[in-house]
């Protein structure tokens, strides 16, 4: 995109917790870019006039819970991406469309990378199955031969999930989930409010690493209780960065300054 948009915004429920208006502010101003990234705390009953206002203020912007499915369903363009993963988490304008991207997908995959491991992840655990999950299916088509379980409380969910993509199967325990497993991934929302851990660090395979989509000041207590068994391990905060940056470069066309955007979340 090289035409700035009107309006940048944030769409969620709830949003207030997001730190992705300080670092994409932050960004904004080290590019000059005369924009405000606002988070817009929208209900779902209010999302499509929003998306209605967007559209005629060439609005651009980020999709967070609980919206990701109903603003790709209202997209007149999907990335290949977003297709696959059927969330948008990016969108803008283009010639008068509305196309959305799903940058979540790679910011998982900068996550993984971040933790430097010896390995491609083989054999994936995923808790979850919702749109992050989806994000995560879709990013591990990356690892040639890597196949993928994927546990939810809701199972109907996490078998509708399975049969989306190639090499993922649906478990109904976590016994039968963690098995195994060389990288475990936490894709609910527990942990973000209080202190619970999505499964027990016990039963992780001992080599296994563990990525956490939430992220949390001074991390998650499920990253805090595997790092101190010896796991290598990583809340969400890369990924949320990594998301954010690949975002901005889908609406400006350029790469936001990735310390100004640390410096902001670390508040320096
Ligand atoms: P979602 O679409 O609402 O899906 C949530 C999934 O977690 C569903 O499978 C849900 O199961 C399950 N779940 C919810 N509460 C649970 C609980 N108390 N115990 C066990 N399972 C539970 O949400 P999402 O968009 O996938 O997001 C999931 C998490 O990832 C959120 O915390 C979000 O903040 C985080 N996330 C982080 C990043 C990042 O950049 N770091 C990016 C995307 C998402 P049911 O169907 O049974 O409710």
């Amino acid at each position: 995109m090289t035409l700035l948009p009107g309006r940048l915004v944030l769409l969620g429920r709830p949003v207030a917790h997001s730190l992705s208006p300080v670092f994409q502010n932050a960004a904004l101003r080290r590019a000059a870019l005369p924009l405000e990234y606002e988070a817009i705390d929208v209900s779902p009953g209010e999302l499509p006039g929003m998306l209605l206002s967007l559209r005629q203020a060439r609005g651009a912007g980020n999709v967070t819970i609980p919206h990701k499915a109903a603003v790709a369903a209202a997209c007149d363009s999907l990335t290949l991406v977003a297709q696959r993963t059927r969330a948008v988490n990016t969108f803008w304008m283009e010639g008068g469309a509305l196309v959305g991207d799903n940058t979540d997908v790679v910011g998982f995959l900068k996550l993984v990378e971040s933790l430097q491991l010896p390995y491609i992840p083989r054999r994936v655990a995923l808790l979850g199955a919702g749109g992050a999950a989806a994000a995560v299916c879709e990013a591990v088509r990356e690892w040639e031969g890597a196949s993928l379980r994927v546990f939810s409380r809701t199972s109907v969910r996490s078998v509708a999930l399975a049969e989306r993509f190639a090499g993922a199967t649906s478990v109904d325990s976590h016994d039968a989930l963690l098995e195994d497993a060389d990288l475990v991934v936490n894709a609910t929302p527990v942990g973000l409010m209080g202190d619970d851990v999505p499964v027990s660090v016990d039963l992780l395979p001992r080599d296994a690493a563990v990525t956490d989509l939430v992220y949390r000041a001074g991390s998650t207590r499920w990253v805090r209780e595997a790092q101190a068994r010896g796991h290598p391990a990583a809340d969400g905060l890369v990924m949320l960065v990594e998301q954010g940056a690949a975002a901005f470069r889908r609406w400006f066309g350029i790469d936001p300054d990735r310390d100004v955007m640390w410096s902001a979340i670390r508040g320096g």
